[in-house]
């Protein structure tokens, strides 16, 4: 089977941003408003394949997707993680940092990045339209 972050169509789907060597995607089973998977472009399936320079990389991507998120949501917090292997839960094996904003209050169970249901198809355009927009 296709890696699904490496599937052209999938990419032109829930892309939103994109540099050299990143590229960040809406989620499809989103925990949340503006969860956001942000991945390198090369396929590696975890954070030890990757070299220093693409660990920095990686992670100045983050902070910007997160400096954005935060302007436009006014998310209370954050949650940043990495599922890594079947017994933590990765369920794609292409390295990702998940991107959650939180807020007081959400019914989001701690350590969940997903949620169980399909994003409508309409829905999801909206939000990616919606937060490709910040970086213009
Ligand atoms: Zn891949």
């Amino acid at each position: 089977m296709q890696c699904p972050f490496c599937s052209r169509e999938n990419i032109e789907r829930q892309k939103i941003f994109e540099n050299v060597s990143e590229l960040v995607l809406y989620n499809l089973y989103p925990a949340g408003k503006g969860h956001c998977l942000v991945m390198p472009k090369r396929h590696v399936s975890g954070i030890r394949e990757l070299g220093d320079g693409e660990i920095s990389s990686l992670f100045s991507t983050v902070r910007l997707v997160a400096e954005k998120l935060k302007r436009h949501l006014n998310p209370d917090g954050f949650n940043y993680g990495i599922n890594e292997g079947d017994a933590a839960g990765q369920t794609v094996e292409h390295c990702h940092v998940h991107i959650l904003p939180r807020f007081k209050g959400d019914f989001v169970k701690s350590g969940v990045f997903h949620s169980n249901e399909l994003k409508e198809e309409e829905q999801m355009k909206r939000d990616v339209r919606e937060f490709r927009k910040l970086f213009r």
